[in-house]
């Protein structure tokens, strides 16, 4: 039994220096991705429920790695948060997803997901004011979306720098509400225009409990004036149950997956019947 313990116990240690390897490979590898340019934005649309029409698209990074092929941001982007790579990860994500949507028809809107990381090191607000001035995309039509992750670090710096951006004409969404642990406690810190209810609710929309919750948010939401959006809508079964509780809008696989910008534009050529 002890020879047994040992044996796991170097396998064990074994798995771990595998791991820390991979690590910094992939570490290596973002570095390199970064001054290389190896990103691309994936381009997910919402539609107005109300107004049936797509109202604008969340932008998704993706990383075309030269022997691995496509990364989801699940795999590199606390990486990229860790070693502070993020920073000018997110200053080009932010001027390409202007940059794209400033070619789009209307008034459709982008959002950019901005970690909390971002908040923390000078310079978003010159990056937002930039990507605007030199894509000419009118400041309404970005949409910065923001997890609890980043109100939670519970500084005046970050509500000033919020209120800054609002200043210039700058959406602010309150992503994957619902999963934090006091999500309440932050809709009275910031006035967010929209409130987008986590995918993990959607998924059990049918059931009482959880369409009563919904049902709650969407009323909280209307009462702090903020839209909210229904993530991760799946099923034909969802959309009933997401537009009888008040959702003024929904994105998810049953409208569309993330996709290349070439794609949306066959996808906005074609209206989207739901
Ligand atoms: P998120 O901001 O909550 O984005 C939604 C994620 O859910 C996306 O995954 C999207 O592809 C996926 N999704 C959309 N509709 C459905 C659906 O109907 N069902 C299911 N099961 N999934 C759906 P993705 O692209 O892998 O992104 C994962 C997360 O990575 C994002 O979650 C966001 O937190 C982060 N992320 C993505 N792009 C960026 C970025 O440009 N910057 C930063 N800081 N984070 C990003
Ligand atoms: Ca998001
Ligand atoms: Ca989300
Ligand atoms: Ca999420």
């Amino acid at each position: 039994a002890k020879a047994a313990g040992r044996n796991t116990h170097c396998f064990y240690e074994a798995g771990m220096s595998a791991r820390l390897a991979s690590r910094n490979r992939l570490e290596l590898d973002l570095r390199e991705a970064v001054s290389a340019g190896q990103f691309l934005l994936h381009y997910q649309p919402a539609l107005d429920l109300l107004h049936p029409a797509v109202s604008g698209c969340e932008a998704l990074v993706r990383w075309m790695h030269p022997r691995q092929g496509l990364i989801g941001p699940g795999e590199f982007i606390s990486l990229a948060e860790e070693t502070g790579l993020i920073a000018r990860l997110g200053g080009w994500i932010l001027r390409e997803a202007c940059r794209e949507a400033s070619t789009w028809p209307g008034d459709m809107r982008v959002a950019v997901n901005v970690s909390a990381v971002q908040f923390e090191r000078p310079g978003l607000e010159h990056n937002v004011a930039a990507a605007l001035a030199v894509s000419g995309l009118a400041p309404h039509r970005l949409e910065l979306e923001i997890t609890e992750s980043v109100l939670m670090r519970d500084s005046e710096a970050v509500l000033a720098c919020l209120h800054r951006l609002r200043t210039l004409g700058v959406r602010i969404a309150l992503d994957d509400f619902g999963t934090g642990y006091s999500s309440l406690s932050y809709l009275r810190r910031f006035p967010f225009d929209k409130i987008k209810i986590d995918r993990s609710f959607i998924g059990e929309i049918d059931k009482p409990e959880t369409a009563a919750i919904v049902r709650a948010i969407v009323g909280l939401g209307s009462d702090l004036g903020a839209r909210i959006t229904a993530e991760g809508v799946e099923t034909q079964d969802q959309l009933p149950f997401v537009r009888q509780k008040g959702c003024q809008e929904m994105q998810g696989y049953l409208l569309s997956r993330p996709l290349a910008a070439p794609e949306l534009r066959r996808f906005l050529a074609r209206t989207p019947e739901l």
